[in-house]
């Protein structure tokens, strides 16, 4: 029995990792879930899985959570220290963070601290907190597992003992890969959140849309495996059917193909090394008329340009582009600022940033602080 900490039980990373832990019931054990503020479904789940530990972060949903669970016999807990306790409990093997955004860093580095293995979807931790990430995860002999399709098709392609030249990122260019330049400032959070391949989340749906998504991903994939940002290369291919490709010194390529689904990585990450059975829905390449590739325009897509800038400069960089990337996003999607206003307004933010080249944690949450807030300063 894996004993499992979700962290984000109620979106669409925790749901689809319920779907998958429920094919193996004897195998996977949920010990803790984690929502934001969605109760009802919080409520649902814990009825359901009987955690020890069931966290509502938002303290006003509290009462509301405990009125509808009348026979919990676990504990309910609310805030940071609700995910940190969730994070750390003593019978879990694996936490699977899947909240979104920066919120993840802290209670992953408590989780890393006390020993557990994680399986990280939540790349804004890895993008803001790499730095530390990585370093604690090898002091504590801990795996970080990526749950993050790009990045678990590479995991996936890796040899061991195998120097890579070079990791080639998939990216489906989003709705807006040939929209005309012009009109870009016109869309509209409808628009964006329309996502041509994955069903997401509203945040990385809309970073999807700008291809800041895909620059967090060069910035995850840098951490996770170690490689220079020169040898990391974006490639759009809109029919998502490789999910990324490995380069090795000879030249040979190694990729990873199969049905955009997510169920397939989050699965792999649960089971990793072995390769358990589903019943999922097989790539028919008989069906599949072509796919196609093409370089990504960085023109149309500042964010993409913006997120290997801040990964190169490194230190606090790359939290404050995600920091002010987060307030952004949610800018957009309540009609507040336009579309092409995302890149613009970053990268004024990264502009004015005094970086800090080795960052603590204190460091890195306060450049994430400042991002927000300067943000009011940088129209
Ligand atoms: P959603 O918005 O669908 O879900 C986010 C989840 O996190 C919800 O359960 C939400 O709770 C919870 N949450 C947010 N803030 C907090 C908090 N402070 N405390 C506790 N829980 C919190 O996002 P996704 O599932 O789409 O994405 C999750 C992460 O996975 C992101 O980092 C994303 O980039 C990454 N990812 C997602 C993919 C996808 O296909 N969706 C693919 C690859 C990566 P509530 O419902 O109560 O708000
Ligand atoms: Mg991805």
């Amino acid at each position: 029995m894996k004993y499992i900490a979700l962290l984000g039980s109620t979106g669409s990373i925790g749901r689809q990792a319920l779907e998958v832990t429920d094919w193996f019931p004897e195998e996977f054990s949920l010990i803790a879930l984690a929502a934001h503020s969605n109760v009802d479904l919080l409520a649902q789940q814990v009825k359901k899985y009987q955690p020890q530990v069931a966290v509502i972060y938002d303290e006003d949903r509290y009462l509301d959570l405990k009125e509808q669970l009348p026979f919990f016999k676990g504990e309910i807990l609310t805030g940071m220290e609700g995910l940190i306790a969730a994070a750390t409990l003593a019978q879990a093997d694996l936490v699977l963070t899947a909240v979104s955004g920066v919120i993840g860093l802290q209670p992953t580095l408590q989780a890393i601290a006390a020993g557990k293995d994680i399986a990280l979807a939540n790349k804004e931790t890895l993008v803001a907190g790499g730095s530390l990430v990585m370093p604690l995860a090898k002091e504590n002999g801990v795996k970080i597992l990526p749950v993050d399709s790009e990045h678990s098709a590479v995991f996936q392609c890796l040899e061991a003992g195998e120097r890579i030249e070079k990791i080639l990122l998939t990216a489906s260019g989003g709705p807006f890969r040939t929209y005309p330049r012009e009109e870009m400032k016109f869309i509209t959070p409808a628009m964006a959140l329309k996502h041509p391949t994955w069903q997401m989340g509203p945040k990385i749906t809309v970073d999807s849309a700008t291809m800041m998504n895909k620059g967090l991903e060069v910035i995850e994939a840098r951490w996770l495996f170690d490689i220079p940002f020169e040898d990391i290369t974006v490639v759009v291919h809109p029919q998502s059917v490789i999910h990324s490709m490995v380069q090795y010194q000879d030249g040979s390529i190694l990729g990873h193909l199969g049905k955009t689904d997510m169920k397939i990585p989050i699965q792999y990450a649960l089971t990793y090394p072995r390769r358990w059975r589903n019943d999922l829905e097989r790539l028919d390449f008989g069906k599949l008329k072509e796919i196609t590739f093409a370089e990504p325009d960085l023109n149309k897509f500042p964010c993409l340009k913006l997120a290997y800038e801040a990964g190169q400069a490194g230190g606090t960089y790359p939290a404050v582009l995600n920091g002010a990337n987060e307030v952004l996003v949610q800018k957009f999607l309540h009609g507040e600022i336009g579309f092409m206003d995302i890149p613009r307004r970053i990268e004024g933010i990264l502009k004015k940033h005094e970086m800090i080249q080795k960052p603590t944690l204190d460091d890195l949450l306060t450049s994430d602080r400042w991002a927000r807030e300067m943000l009011e300063e940088v129209q």
